[in-house]
């Protein structure tokens, strides 16, 4: 499985199918629970984990000419909105969309607000819209895009097929652990809060991305030179204790990694509170929630060894 092939899955938050099923293909044993998270291992020791869902929106009503009414899902800037193209996507069903923009020629306002704007399906009513296949409560995601620039992977969705992707090439290398891959964080962690609350794990490393950068949010840091430990985010702390011992573990392995911060939060506050020491790895992201999220490959790379190396020494009981 490459990172090219997850980040072109659909998953829009609660819709995690597409991704789930190329999870499951590439990875052996799994087991689905019943909010759609995927594990893989015997749920105590160490766990890595990453989540499948990426923000996008929902089409909530169809108008009488056609075009469709949505709602955010997860944290989408409406700058980023007029002029998308999306995919609309259901059970054997996927349907192109844009989303207009008023032509600079008639434009009188400078501020547009999601609520003023439309995914058009190419419809000219409503009864044509329903027979292309548009209904209520489907999900749409950003265009799949990918491109390779530099020493960059720019794709949509790189939050969190990165991390999905590490968690999947460690597994696919033979690195001993508990995999998890969750649904549903970008609107409250809620994969990983049903899976803490029923897990035996000893401790959750959460491998996700980091939006990058801005000194007073992230530090210093600087995608290229390994994946951060993330300290602190609006969440709070985590665990200082397991986050030192990975820094110690990166150090004595010759595993580049940067001590840095994030805004937003991850899966590791779910952990956290459901008593279980949990740490969050990020790989940082450029652009972050846009179609066009880029990641360093050698922050990708690193993030592999990372685990591997994490799996083999931090403590499985006690
Ligand atoms: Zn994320």
């Amino acid at each position: 499985m490459n990172l090219e092939d997850l980040t072109k899955a659909l998953g829009v938050s609660g819709f995690e199918d597409d991704v789930r099923r190329r999870i499951l293909e590439a990875v052996g044993d799994a087991e689905v629970d019943d909010f759609g998270n995927v594990i893989v291992g015997d749920k105590s020791g160490v766990a890595f984990v990453a989540h499948m869902d990426e923000v996008g929106l929902l089409v909530t009503s169809i108008e009488d000419d056609g075009r469709l009414k949505f709602r955010k899902v997860g944290g989408v800037d409406d700058k980023i909105l007029p002029g998308s193209r999306v995919v609309l996507y259901g059970e054997g069903i996927r349907l192109e969309g844009v989303i207009g923009v008023q032509p600079p020629h008639f434009q009188q306002q400078q501020q547009t607000s999601w609520q003023d704007l439309y995914i058009d399906i190419g419809a000219t009513s409503r009864q044509e819209a329903e027979s292309m296949g548009a209904a209520p409560m489907m999900p749409a995601a950003f265009k799949r895009e990918y491109a390779e620039m530099g020493r960059f992977v720019s794709a949509t969705a790189i939050d969190d097929r990165a991390g999905c992707w590490a968690l999947i090439e460690a597994y696919k290398r033979g690195v001993d652990a508990t995999f998890m891959w969750t649904v549903q964080e970008e609107v409250g962690l809620m994969g990983a809060r049903a899976l803490a609350s029923k897990s035996n794990v000893r401790s959750a490393i959460i491998v996700d991305t980091t939006a990058c950068c801005h000194p007073n949010f992230t530090g210093g840091v600087k995608p290229g030179n390994g994946p951060i430990i993330r300290i602190f985010d609006n969440y709070g702390a985590y665990n200082n204790k397991l986050a030192r011992r990975v820094l110690e573990i990166a150090k004595k392995r010759g595993i580049p990694v940067q001590i840095g911060a994030g805004g937003g939060g991850t899966d590791a506050a779910a952990f956290f509170v459901s008593g279980i020491p949990a740490v969050s790895i990020g790989i940082l992201s450029k652009y972050s929630h846009s179609p066009v999220e880029m990641a360093h490959k050698d922050d990708l790379k690193y993030t592999v060894e990372l685990i591997a190396a994490l799996a083999e020494e931090l403590p499985r009981t006690g």
